[in-house]
């Protein structure tokens, strides 16, 4: 019996190992090590690719939010409406800038931040919320972004697992007044370390943003503003220049992948796999289901060479980074629920239709135990 992973980043790399090599002698050869035009050639690829007029490389998915925070002007005293089933990225940001992340509740179908919840959180100092595409699945944006404009608020995508997800024929990224993307290795799109970009229309926030991730400074030695460094490397920039064309056939192997799980899973046991809605591309950074015996069906998996992850064990209200915030109490029924219940099974482009089958096959046999 081979073992089944949840993921396997290697095939990727063997398969495009000469132009890695030839993207890392490249950057030898010029030097450039962080900035630089490597770093500008692929800025401008992936802007164009989620369809925005500006993209700025910047060092991870983290400071990506956070950068975007601080350009919005978001800081002390103000609070920001994150969901509260997503990775704590979302909420560190904020804190990051001295917000307060106040926590909003997920919906049944998807698990991505209900809109109803929402509006029960808002408050005086609400300043900005921050929609996560989460396990690669558009946010419905529509209501979203009319609520935001009758109340003021700013919108930040969190698009960390949705490099390619769409709404109605626009990218995720594109929707708000910035767009989060995170290359982490093991997203859809990664680079081979710690990486990010922000996406964006504004001239005066893209300018704003290219001072805050370099010391406040555009002309070397002259510092505009207070900034940081979090900048993007030239040889992660080059790395994700080389995979960037390979984006949209991986996302379309996830999503052939994904349909497999669908048709083998409906109506298996207890489970709920979540909905896909009309117009909505989901690029399937995981694929997720819903189970009350989720614990115990990861365990049978396990024991038959299966690895699958849960995604996430523990909701941000309920970690012990989060006990000390005076929080609004909003309820959060759902986001409570589902960390008992969500099962995230293996998905990556390269990973062969049989093992969808067999580990498909394994989950009809634990609920006919
Ligand atoms: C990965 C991720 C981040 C953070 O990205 P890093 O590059 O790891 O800092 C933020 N939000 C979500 C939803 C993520 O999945």
């Amino acid at each position: 019996m081979t073992a089944i992973p949840f993921f396997d980043l290697s095939q990727e790399h063997r398969q495009l190992k000469a132009e890695l090599d030839a993207a890392y002698d490249g950057i030898l050869e010029r030097s450039e090590f962080v900035l630089g035009e490597s770093v500008k050639r692929f800025e401008e690829a992936f802007a164009s690719y989620i369809g925005t007029r500006y993209a700025v490389g910047v060092s991870s998915g983290l400071d990506a939010l956070e950068l975007a925070l601080r350009a919005a002007g978001i800081g002390a005293g103000d609070e920001v409406l994150v969901p509260a089933n997503t990775f704590v990225a979302t909420a560190l940001a904020v804190s990051g800038v001295g917000a307060v992340p106040v926590f909003v509740d997920c919906d049944e179908k998807r698990c991505l931040l209900d809109l109803e919840s929402a509006k029960k959180a808002i408050s005086p100092m609400t300043k900005a919320v921050i929609p996560v595409h989460l396990y690669g699945q558009p946010v419905e944006m529509q209501p979203l972004i009319g609520w935001c404009c009758e109340h003021n608020l700013q919108i930040i995508e969190d698009a960390a697992q949705a490099h390619g997800a769409r709404v109605n024929g626009q990218s995720c990224g594109s929707l708000g007044r910035f767009g989060c993307f995170s290359f982490y290795p093991s997203k859809n799109l990664g680079a081979l370390g710690d990486a990010g970009i922000i996406t964006l229309n504004d001239k005066a926030d893209y300018d704003r943003l290219c001072l805050l991730r370099n010391y406040g400074s555009v002309v070397k030695y002259r510092h505009e503003i207070v900034g940081f460094n979090k900048r993007l490397d030239g040889l992660q920039a080059a790395f994700l220049s080389v995979k960037l064309p390979h984006l949209k056939s991986w996302n379309e192997s996830r999503v052939a992948l994904a349909r497999r799980y669908d048709e083998r899973l409906s109506g298996v046991g207890d489970l709920r796999l979540l909905e896909t809605k009309a117009g909505h591309e989901s690029i399937y950074h995981l694929y997720v289901i819903r189970t009350q015996k989720c614990r115990a069906l990861q365990e049978f998996l396990r024991e038959n060479q299966v690895a699958t992850a849960i995604h996430y064990p523990v909701p941000i209200h309920r970690q012990p980074a989060y006990q000390n915030l005076s929080m609004r109490a909003v309820a959060l029924p759902v986001a409570e629920r589902d960390a008992e219940r969500l099962l995230s099974l293996p998905m990556y482009p390269q990973m062969p239709p049989q093992h969808v089958d067999r580990v498909a096959d394994l989950i009809g046999e634990f609920f006919c135990r």
